[in-house]
């Protein structure tokens, strides 16, 4: 039987794939994507008569039989989720089904949106005296926060904060950040569609980055940046110093 293929499309560009990815997207007979973020572009090297299905008209029963009934019929499925499929993606619910039919599976990573945003605002998260640390988190929505990571919670580390799936609670979300200690002048950053050709960027505050959302109508495909990364003090690395000695290369005292 033929191993299914988790791939990470990417944030967008369809250029932004894993090489791996996108062979196997390319020779796959059954396709089932994210339609609702992934790019179809990236499925344009499929072969004519590879069977697509965009799975945000179908529910976990629909994928899940679509997948198992292929790969049993020794077809290759690949599994094409939007940016990198650990974040977000939902596939530990795919994976525990497919080793309920013991078919063998694999990840290809992508480049998630968090990576492309910063790629859009050309930002570093991790500046040294800044962050040295990078919190990948979300707003509460359906899915419930867990005691300690509300973003109240979070928001105390004062860390590079990357915030998915909420720009529509941008309100909610600076008040939270205010309340948390955060000044209402910390810079923040929304990127819309990072990677593609509509992407919009804002750079604004936790004081106004709410009117700038609202104003630019922004609702949805978007990520929230905040922390002083996104500003310009820092100090320099102690990789490159050249007073520092690194394994590769010696310091100059
Ligand atoms: N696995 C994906 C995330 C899926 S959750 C990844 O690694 O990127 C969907 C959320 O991801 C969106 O609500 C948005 O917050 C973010 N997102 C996905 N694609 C994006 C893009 N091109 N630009 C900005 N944010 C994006």
């Amino acid at each position: 039987m033929e191993k299914v293929h988790f791939i990470g499309a990417g944030p967008g560009d369809p250029e932004l794939i894993t090489i791996k990815g996108k062979k196997l997207i390319d020779q796959a007979d059954v396709i089932i994507y994210a339609g609702s973020l992934v790019n179809p572009a990236v499925l344009a090297g499929r072969k004519k008569d590879a069977e697509v299905h965009d799975s945000a008209y179908m529910n976990l029963d629909e994928v899940m039989d679509v997948m198992i009934s292929a790969a049993k019929a020794g077809k290759k499925v690949v599994r094409v989720h939007t940016g990198d499929p650990s974040i977000y993606g939902a596939i530990r619910e795919q994976m525990v089904r497919l080793d309920a039919e013991g078919i063998d599976y694999d990840v290809i990573p992508g480049v998630s949106s968090f990576c492309a945003s910063a790629a859009a605002v050309k930002k570093e998260f991790t500046l040294p005296s800044v962050s040295q640390t990078v919190i990948i988190t979300r707003m509460e929505g359906r899915t419930p926060m867990p005691d300690g990571e509300k973003l109240k919670d979070l928001a105390k580390h004062h860390a590079s904060m990357c915030i998915f799936l909420s720009v529509g609670f941008m309100d909610e979300l600076t008040k939270t950040l205010l309340e948390a200690g955060y000044a209402p002048d910390c810079p923040m950053a929304v990127v819309y569609k990072a990677s593609w050709p509509e992407q919009k960027i804002l750079y604004g505050t936790v004081s106004d980055m709410a009117e700038k959302v609202k104003e630019n109508k922004i609702e949805k495909t978007a990520m929230t940046m905040v922390g002083g990364f996104l500003g310009d003090k820092f100090e320099l690395s102690k990789l490159y110093d050249s007073h520092f000695t690194t394994g590769y290369r010696k310091g100059t005292d």
